[in-house]
């Protein structure tokens, strides 16, 4: 599908959100992502082809990519995002993803590693418009400049009164203790993890520690990140 860039908003030091508005209206689930390609003179060994959760929810009807840039040692297909000039089009497809809230009723506990916010921000935003009380806690990891979406997350919060948000801000990291602090219930709620690929193995690893069964943890890795 065509996809139109509309709009770039910097979200933090490094960190922007491209708006897309689809040729033709597209549905997807939150928390689903979209492959972009993006043509460009030559690409790196990492090639055109990228794929990127779908930041925004469904309700917004426009497609929201969300990256972090390393502007001194990017890839090339990062360069020719940054360059994209607002009325230039790429190519979305293979829209899929199984990082969606599948039960309603459940408990959550949400862990993000800095961009991996990313999907919660879409989660978070298609609860928020289907009225939709969930219990969620959201632990939100990261380096302090990094922290983004929070005129969102306090939006939904004034209204709704969750997320309950925790910032484990570094140099501290998520550990056992941190979560079994801020947790009761541990035991009855589903664990979803998204962030950089080392990121979410050591929290799965966190979380096996704790006697959380691997049947109630959800995983979404964010690769190429060192
Ligand atoms: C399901 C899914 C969802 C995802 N969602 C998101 C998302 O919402 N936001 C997001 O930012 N990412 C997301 N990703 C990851 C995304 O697809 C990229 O892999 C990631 O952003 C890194 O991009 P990049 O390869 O262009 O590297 P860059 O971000 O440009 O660089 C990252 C680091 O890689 C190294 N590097 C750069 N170029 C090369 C090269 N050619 N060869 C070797 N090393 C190099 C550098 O050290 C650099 O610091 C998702 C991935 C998956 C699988």
């Amino acid at each position: 599908m065509k996809l139109t860039l509309i709009k770039k908003i910097q979200e933090a030091k490094d960190i922007y959100t491209f708006v897309f508005e689809p040729e033709n209206p597209v549905n997807w689930k939150a928390g689903q992502y979209i492959f972009f390609k993006i043509p460009h003179e030559n690409p790196d060994d990492r090639g055109e082809i990228r794929h990127f959760t779908i930041s925004s929810a469904p309700s917004e009807k426009n497609i929201f990519l969300t990256t972090k840039f390393d502007f001194e040692n990017g890839s090339s297909f990062k360069k020719a995002l940054f360059k994209l000039n607002q009325g230039s089009s790429i190519e979305g497809f293979n829209l899929g993803g199984d990082f969606i809230l599948e039960n309603l009723k459940a408990k959550y506990i949400f862990i993000a590693g800095g961009i991996g916010i990313t999907p919660y921000r879409s989660i978070l935003m298609d609860l928020a418009h289907e009225g939709r009380l969930t219990d969620i806690i959201l632990f939100y990891c990261g380096k302090a400049d990094g922290i983004i979406f929070m005129d969102v997350f306090n939006e939904i919060k004034k209204k709704y009164e969750w997320p309950l948000i925790h910032f484990v801000i570094e140099p501290q990291l998520i550990n056992e203790e941190i979560i079994k602090e801020k947790v009761a219930d541990l035991e009855d709620r589903i664990f979803y993890i998204s962030g950089p690929m080392v990121m979410v193995r050591i929290v799965e690893e966190i979380l096996l520690k704790l006697n959380i069964k691997k049947s109630s943890i959800v995983k979404d890795y964010f690769p190429g990140y060192g």
